[in-house]
């Protein structure tokens, strides 16, 4: 296949250069200037590609996604972004499977048209553990989930923790230590979902990472300030990192390509009451505190017309046209 008259970005940071390419089955045989002939058109080339004024680029590598790939091995969604590479289990959450290793296998028989970097979630490793939304783990649990990391590290790119998401949150310092040493220990990395990304508490929760940054290389999932303002915030951030590194920390971050996030529902609600039996509760005994804590959060958020909803009978609803539907029983 030959790609003529494209600007090629080499993913190396270099300025766009003009270039053509050449690539034989799956590798890319030749780099610069080409000249064919007629001939070789007819007898050689299988396929011409004119990039007049467009881009040539190695495939993207996107650093937070989601998605299954036994449901949908093709994941058009990304190829159609140029992204060539995902990785997965994020947030805390990976198939939750005795084995990982087992799961992908099977991944890799039914074949997936991307490449793949799978991550082992912390609150999918609780739960396997059975520590589930206990504070404190026994002994046993601990090492039972420290043992299971271990394990699964050796074929994996690290371990991804949602300290925002149920059972994540519930776990405190010194288990996230612990993990971090097991990571460190397998020279991998610990991308974070952070405990709180509001404008305030956003700091506390990088310091949060940046103490088991260090015993491994950490990650910030999505960095964004929730509810901030203004540039000054976010030049004070990117300082916070750059010191971090400056003292030896390898801490990294990806970002959004675009304004909104997506995420559970659950995610408006406070830590009292995320689980179904907390909520239950709090429904029968906090539920003006409840209401009030959420048409709050809601406001925060710019307003119940900002919120869409996304499942399949709500579809494409805000929350402003749910709540017209429900009014009734809430
Ligand atoms: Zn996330």
């Amino acid at each position: 296949m030959l790609i003529t008259n494209g600007k090629l970005i080499d993913g190396l940071g270099n300025k766009p250069i003009l270039s053509d390419l050449v690539i034989v089955g799956d590798e890319i045989k030749f780099i610069g200037k080409t000249k064919f002939t007629e001939q070789d058109f007819n007898n050689r080339i299988g396929r011409h590609i004119d990039a007049q004024g467009q881009f040539i680029s190695p495939g993207f590598i996107d650093l937070h996604s989601h998605g299954n790939p036994l449901v949908t091995p093709e994941f058009e969604n990304f190829l159609a972004m140029g992204v060539t590479t995902i990785t997965l289990g994020q947030d805390g959450d990976s198939p939750k499977v005795d084995q990982l290793s087992r799961w992908l296998s099977q991944v890799e028989k039914r074949g997936v048209a991307i490449n793949l970097a799978m991550f082992i979630g912390h609150g999918t490793l609780r739960e396997l553990a059975g520590i589930n939304q206990a504070a404190v783990p026994t002994k046993q649990a601990l090492n039972n989930m420290l043992q299971q990391l271990d394990d699964t590290l050796k074929y994996t790119f690290g371990l991804s923790t949602g300290l925002e998401y149920n059972p994540g949150l519930y776990a405190q310092q010194e288990e996230l230590i612990a993990l971090a040493k097991i990571v460190g220990k397998n020279n991998r990395v610990l991308m974070s979902h952070m405990r709180n990304e509001d404008s305030g508490q956003l700091i506390k929760s990088i310091n949060e990472l940046l103490i088991q940054g260090q015993f491994c290389k950490v990650h910030i999932s999505h960095i964004k300030s929730v509810y901030g303002k203004g540039a000054a915030e976010a030049d004070a951030i990117l300082k916070i990192l750059q010191d971090a590194n400056n003292n030896g920390i390898n801490i990294t971050a990806d970002i959004y390509p675009y304004n909104a996030s997506y995420a559970g529902i659950s995610l408006l609600f406070p830590v009292w009451a995320k689980t179904t039996k907390q909520f239950e509760y709090a429904m029968q005994h906090r539920r003006e505190e409840l209401a009030t804590f959420l048409r709050n959060k809601i406001i925060k958020r710019n307003g119940n017309g900002s919120n869409l909803v996304w499942n399949r009978s709500l579809h494409r609803k805000n929350l402003r046209g749910v709540s017209i539907g429900i009014q009734h029983s809430f």
